[in-house]
């Protein structure tokens, strides 16, 4: 039977710099080794290039004498074997965890096709690369360059299934596959790329996972929390039979009521655990753009008055005053589907309003983002007369599909990458495209 999959095409379109992050200027250089193509002339002795945007055009700053064109093409080999650290394109000002609390700029190497265009009066630059050397680039960005091989293997393999599944393809309409970052899959190109990793690459080139005829659609995210999510909890659409709750531990131990939130955070056996990552140099396995910690457990507090803005700016909706917050609904993984708030509007009625989705939650019990919305409300008791709210929890991310922590976890006690897939998603098939 074919293997179908959404990607049809062995090149996929990566979005580096958007015409949200407002950029007008970038710089970018290469080795003068590297194999060039250009539709800039004169480029011959010229290893780095400054772009604007100027009269609708794009310019090269340090080329007075080209003339401003309405895109710029700059193109180098991207088979995975001709890879290495740093290879390709050094492109500076790219933005990182967009929109999230760890939101940065940074500078990433790129290889294959740059295409550079202006959109709204900003630059945008979409990346055409390689699919395998896309995932190589995936597996690297999203783990640190230290991670042990069976981590970095399950990771290339759950990358590349997400690539050419394409299920969510959010970004479509805006003329590329997926953006460089955590809406999709974090991709720094070849900066960090190691000769480990690039070898988990080429040894599980063309795997994937399949379910049904079809390469799977492998969601995944940092640190379940001791149970992985439902896919349904998390997402439109119905259940997905390959994501579904499990405990993220070596025995499936008995389950308990999704309520019991005292439990779940009592449970410290999970492959995600803090304690299994005490000897650990996290930052090394876990990527550049993290910040420390485990996020197994963790406690947050965030005053009233910024629920209130939060309310206001995502809603619309103008309170005086937040007194109360119930828990509606939870997914097996204990993190919350349906919150519901009760408050005051400002001609001072009660008021009440339903939090949808784990991604509305995170969005409203937090500054930038909060952590995951599997958490309890610390001084549910004095809320009415607190000005903050304290809350505790469980895990990073939506909890779906492989615990990035946990495969780690995993890897760390000497489990392969073929029984870390087996593990977090049941019942698919591991198969060569070839
Ligand atoms: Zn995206
Ligand atoms: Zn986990």
């Amino acid at each position: 039977m074919p293997i179908s999959s959404g990607l049809n095409s062995e090149i996929i379109r990566v979005g580096i710099v958007l015409p949200e992050d407002k950029i007008q200027e970038i710089t970018i250089s290469w080795s003068p080794e590297l194999e060039l193509e250009s539709n800039i002339p004169d480029l011959k002795d010229v290893h780095n290039i400054s772009l604007i945007v100027e009269n609708d055009g794009i310019s090269v700053k340090n080329l007075p004498n080209s003339s401003t064109q309405a895109t710029i093409a700059l193109a180098c080999p991207d088979q995975v074997e001709s890879l290495s650290t740093k290879y390709g394109f050094h492109v500076d000002s790219v933005v990182a965890g967009r929109g999230f609390h760890w939101e940065k700029r940074i500078v990433v190497d790129l290889p294959g096709k740059l295409d550079i265009s202006i959109q709204d009066g900003s630059l945008k630059v979409i990346n055409f690369v390689n699919v395998e050397a896309y995932v190589a680039c995936v597996a690297t960005s999203e783990m640190g360059s230290e991670a042990p091989s069976d981590l970095l293997a399950a990771q290339t393999v759950v990358a590349r299934c997400w690539s050419l599944a394409l299920a969510e393809a959010k970004h479509l309409a805006d003329g590329y596959d997926v953006c460089n970052d955590d809406c999709c899959q974090r991709y720094q190109g070849t900066t960090y790329l190691t000769t480990h990793s690039l070898k988990a690459a080429i040894e599980t080139r063309g795997e994937v996972l399949v379910y049904d005829g079809q390469v799977i659609d492998a969601r995944y995210s940092k640190n379940c929390g001791g149970m992985v999510e439902a896919y349904d909890t998390v997402w439109e659409g119905g259940k997905v039979p390959y994501l579904i709750p499990l405990w993220d531990g070596p025995k499936q131990k008995p389950g308990y009521a999704v309520d019991d939130f005292e439990k779940h955070y009592a449970y410290n056996e999970a492959y995600c655990s803090s304690k299994r990552f005490e000897n650990v140099n996290l930052a090394g396995m876990l990527g550049k753009v993290d910040v420390s910690g485990s996020y197994y457990r963790w406690e947050q507090v965030m005053t009233k008055a910024a629920i209130l803005e939060n309310l206001k700016k995502y809603t619309g909706l103008v309170w005086s005053s937040i007194d109360d917050i119930r828990v509606m609904e939870r997914g097996p993984s204990a993190r919350i589907k349906y919150l519901f708030l009760v408050g005051t509007d400002e001609n001072g009625k009660m008021a009440e309003q339903m939090v949808k989705s784990e991604y509305g939650i995170r969005q409203m019990f937090s500054d930038s983002f909060l952590y995951s919305s599997a958490f309890v409300i610390k001084n549910a008791e004095t809320l009415m007369d607190d000005d903050h709210i304290v809350l505790r929890g469980v895990g990073w991310g939506h909890g779906v599909g492989l615990c990035q922590m946990g495969a780690l976890g995993m890897a760390l006690i000497n489990i392969g990458y073929k029984d870390i897939l087996k593990h977090y998603y049941p019942g698919t098939k591991l198969t060569s495209l070839n």
